[in-house]
């Protein structure tokens, strides 16, 4: 489904990514690790066009993506709930939801996505006229979520979305996103809760220095004493 190819990217004249491969395939959740500043965000900024790649090919089902421009990118159906949350405070959850539905196509869709987004996210329904501001931080990643999905993604892209939650919060994010996965939607997610996000991943990827140094089934990078040790630190 998505494929990255020799991706190479850096700010300024300073390299970051050296050469990223990496695939996503449909209804699979990968997983994207790696130490402080390996170039997790980075990948994601590139496959969802914020950045444009030095060198490399990022393809969904075959069409080139590099070089599109973000709102393409959406298009095309892969969309990124962005590290931070960054939800717009001052404006109700339903607003916020709806800036989500922002092409034609899932506008005019957006009442029956308003539904589905409340099948998964029911905390949200009872919420819609709160200023999204006054939500508690797991509330506000879980409509930075809700928003994601109102343009009708293939592909959902993840930044570090439990970072800063409660433990207790961080599992339900996680139990959500393991539950819009099982419901075939595909998942890339970066993040550093590196043994509770690999339990429930297909894949996963290790990013060192800009390169995947390895991936695998996570139960294998699991057992490994020495890379849990180098590069999940934080587990
Ligand atoms: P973290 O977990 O700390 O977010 P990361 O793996 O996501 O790490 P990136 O955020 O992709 O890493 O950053 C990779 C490198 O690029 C770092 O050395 C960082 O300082 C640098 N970098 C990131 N964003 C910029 C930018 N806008 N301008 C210049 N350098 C940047």
């Amino acid at each position: 489904m998505l494929s990255l190819a020799d991706i190479h990217f850096g700010y300024g004249d300073q390299p970051v990514l050296r050469g990223v491969n990496l695939e996503v395939q449909a209804g699979e959740m990968v997983v994207l690790v790696g130490s402080n500043g390996a170039g997790k965000t980075t990948t994601l900024r590139v496959i969802s066009g914020l950045v444009k790649p030095w060198k490399g090919m990022v393809t969904l089902d075959g069409d080139r993506l590099d070089g599109q421009p973000p709102h393409r990118i959406v298009e095309a159906g892969v969309v990124q709930v962005p590290e931070g949350r960054h939800v717009f405070p001052k404006m109700s959850v339903l607003d916020n939801l709806l800036l989500g539905a922002s092409r034609p196509e899932a506008w005019r869709q957006r009442r029956e996505t308003l539904d589905e987004v409340f099948e998964v996210l029911p905390l949200l329904r009872g919420r819609l006229r709160q200023m999204a501001g006054t939500l508690s931080g797991g509330e506000q990643q879980m409509l930075a979520i809700g928003r994601a999905l109102m343009a009708k993604p293939a592909l959902l892209l993840l930044d570090e979305p439990t970072l800063g939650l409660a433990p207790l919060v961080a599992s339900e994010i996680l139990e959500v996103i393991g539950r819009l996965n099982s419901g075939g939607l595909a998942v890339l997610l970066v993040s550093q809760q590196v043994t509770e996000v690999l339990r429930r991943a297909h894949r996963a990827y290790v990013l060192s220095g800009g390169t995947v140094v390895r991936h695998g089934a996570p139960a294998e990078l699991l057992s490994d004493a020495s890379l849990i040790e180098a590069y999940f630190g934080r587990a």
